[in-house]
């Protein structure tokens, strides 16, 4: 069974990682491709910082911080000491082996290479067995329309800390870019795609306004795992945003929000009240233990989605019989 899922950082990068130590148990893990999001990427210190796709790939390559979810792991911050001292920006900080990638990455940049090839030889250098797409080569960069006014979305989620209240989302450039070489086709030759519980606002759905995405989408069935449980998220503003846009947030406001594209929804045990309602709008759901603690929660709720993906094929198969 072929996978290809649409994630964001740390809610993204816990179930990729669990999807492909799920399926390396069972076949492959290069069965399964990883869409990005490329909303968050901005410029530091004269640096391209990609956070979505190292979140994910360091999760992956196992050299992620376990305390964070991001960055990476046993991590120094000498170089930006060394810089803050000398008056350098000291609101985003950029760890010492993670600059290494912001080097290279930029280096390379400079040079001409996408970034989805940079993208697919660190991944190969990190010995990561599934495929790491960003959503595009080109930049599409989330904008935060807050009652502060457009804020670029590093400056609204760390150097604002989300706090101006939020009133919508431009995904600049957008319309003009094109999925990069792969993502297309990863969803194309997808048995099911999984939305893994990313935010819908500012992972995924910058993801879907890439021209062509949802177009292959719509050929595929869907199945995603919510990251709200009992009207919270696990981490970030999630629930927030749903609030301050007048959405009481829920598993069923995440279900309602890809409500044209679902054929699966995952959702907590503690959100069972909404199976009656979803299964009314046709969607097949399941609840179980969304948490996802330590490596073994991972591949606990990894398994879980697979097998829930070939429910999904196999209600599909009997349905078409
Ligand atoms: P970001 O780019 O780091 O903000 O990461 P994502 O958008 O991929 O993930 C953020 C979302 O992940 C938040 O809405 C969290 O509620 C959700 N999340 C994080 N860990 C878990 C988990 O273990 N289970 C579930 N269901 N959601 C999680
Ligand atoms: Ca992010």
């Amino acid at each position: 069974m072929k996978i290809a899922a649409l994630a964001g950082g740390v809610g993204g990068a816990r179930l990729a990682h669990g999807l492909s130590m799920g399926l390396a148990l069972s076949g492959s893990a290069a069965d399964l491709s990883v869409i990005v999001n490329i909303g968050d990427d901005f410029e530091h210190y004269g640096l391209r910082i990609c956070p979505d796709l190292d979140t994910v790939c360091y999760t992956l390559a196992g050299i992620g911080s376990p305390q964070t979810g991001w960055g990476r792991q046993d991590e120094s911050y000498r170089a930006a000491e060394a810089a803050e001292k000398l008056g350098g920006p000291a609101w985003f900080r950029l760890g010492d082996a993670d600059l290494g990638t912001h080097l290279e990455r930029t280096r390379r940049l400079r040079e001409g290479h996408p970034l989805s090839q940079i993208t697919a030889d660190f991944c190969a250098a990190w010995g990561i067995s599934c495929r790491v797409l960003p959503v595009s080569d080109q930049p599409v960069p989330t904008m935060v329309l807050t009652e502060d006014g457009e804020l670029p979305f590093q400056e609204y989620f760390v150097h604002r800390q989300c706090q101006p209240v939020v009133k919508g989302f431009r995904f600049e450039g957008a319309a003009q870019s094109q999925p990069a070489p792969g993502v297309l086709e990863a969803l194309n030759e997808a048995d099911v795609v999984v939305f893994c519980p990313s935010n819908p606002w500012v992972s995924i759905d910058p993801i879907l306004a890439v021209p062509g995405v949802r177009g292959a989408l719509s050929r595929k069935p869907v199945a995603a795992v919510s990251p709200i449980i009992s009207g919270k998220t696990v981490k970030g503003p999630a629930a927030k945003m749903y609030a301050e846009l007048g959405i009481a947030p829920s598993a069923l406001a995440v279900a309602r929000h890809y409500r044209d594209l679902l054929a699966g929804f995952i959702l907590d045990r503690m959100d069972e009240c909404y199976i009656e309602e979803l299964s009314r709008w046709g969607i097949i759901v399941n609840a179980t233990q969304t948490i996802m603690a330590g490596a073994e929660g991972r591949i606990r709720l990894g398994c879980e989605v697979l097998e829930f993906c070939k429910a999904i094929l196999n209600a599909q198969k009997e349905s078409t019989a």
